[in-house]
């Protein structure tokens, strides 16, 4: 496996791939890798002939309060991982390799970066679909792999991949939790020995929403209510940025559970901000 840091290293060793008719995976990520990058890996690995990992914490995604420099980085480990999973190469650039001094063009996809994780990450969203698409651009990847924990972001991606003809399969791979239902993160390690004992409330609201939505229950406010409710009683350290009804594919807020949709939330605790989502409906 290659650790490569150039941008145009990696963009010549794709070519190679290409021009030799092998098909490649690529799985973006911030690194400090758990086991729901390994997945994420593990499905490139078993659909592309080459497997493409980038390890990039990209400051373009990254608000001025947010935790960029204290973001948790362990770049030797994250490369044995993907050495592990069966990786061809690690792409780790520095941030000056990605974002010229002169960088001024941004890809955004304003109407469904708005809500949810868009409301209090302004240009969160603007920061991710330009890096990947500068990763898409670079790698000219056949099979881009997300994870689903963050609902959002794939949906948007996919949106971009659609709407600028990217010839890019984009797939979503299912949330990764530890046993009691916590979804893996790497901001995880931020959680305190209380806090991480509160977390799991986060999950078991969702799947609470779940099933008083399959029963019957069609008022997202009142779903929303009962989510609030239940983290109040279980998680008193959370404080809730935003838990929303939308449809999964184009991210619009929706007041009633009667198609598809997705209970989506993020939840402060400590110095973690937490994502989940769930669908209540197909
Ligand atoms: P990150 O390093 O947090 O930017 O995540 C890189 C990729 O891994 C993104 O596509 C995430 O959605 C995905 N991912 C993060 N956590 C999980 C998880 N627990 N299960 C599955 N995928 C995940």
């Amino acid at each position: 496996m290659q650790i490569v840091t150039s941008p145009q290293k990696l963009r010549e060793l794709c070519s190679q791939w290409h021009h030799g008719h092998q098909s490649i995976a690529l799985v973006p990520t911030m690194g400090y890798c758990h086991a729901g990058h390994e997945a994420l890996m593990e499905y490139g690995r078993a659909n592309a002939d080459k497997l493409v990992v980038s390890v990039f914490v990209n400051p373009a995604q990254f608000g001025p309060n947010e935790d960029l420099a204290q973001y948790p980085r362990d770049l030797d480990r994250d490369a044995a991982i993907a050495e592990s999973r069966g990786a061809d190469l690690v792409f780790a650039p520095e941030a000056q390799a990605m974002y010229a001094d002169r960088h001024a063009t941004w890809v955004e996809v304003p109407t469904m970066a708005a809500g949810l994780c868009g409301t209090s990450r302004p240009g969160h969203f603007r920061g991710v679909c330009t890096i990947v698409l500068k990763l898409f651009n670079l790698t000219r990847a056949d099979l881009a792999v997300f994870g689903q924990k963050d609902w959002q972001q794939q949906a948007i991606l996919r949106r971009m991949a659609a709407d600028l003809d990217l010839p890019v399969k984009v797939v979503a791979c299912p949330t990764v939790r530890e046993a009691d239902g916590l979804a893996l993160s790497s901001r995880n390690v931020y959680l305190s020995d209380t806090e991480r004992k509160q977390a799991p409330a986060i999950r078991a609201a969702l799947l609470e929403a779940r099933e008083r939505a399959q029963a019957g229950e069609t008022d997202a406010r009142r779903l929303i209510d009962g989510v609030l409710g239940f983290w109040s009683r279980h998680m008193p350290d959370g404080i809730c940025d935003y838990a929303t009804v939308a449809h999964p594919e184009t991210m619009e807020p929706l007041e009633r559970v009667d198609g598809p949709a997705l209970l989506a939330c993020a939840v402060k605790l400590g110095k973690a901000r937490l994502l989940d989502n769930i669908l209540l409906r197909d």
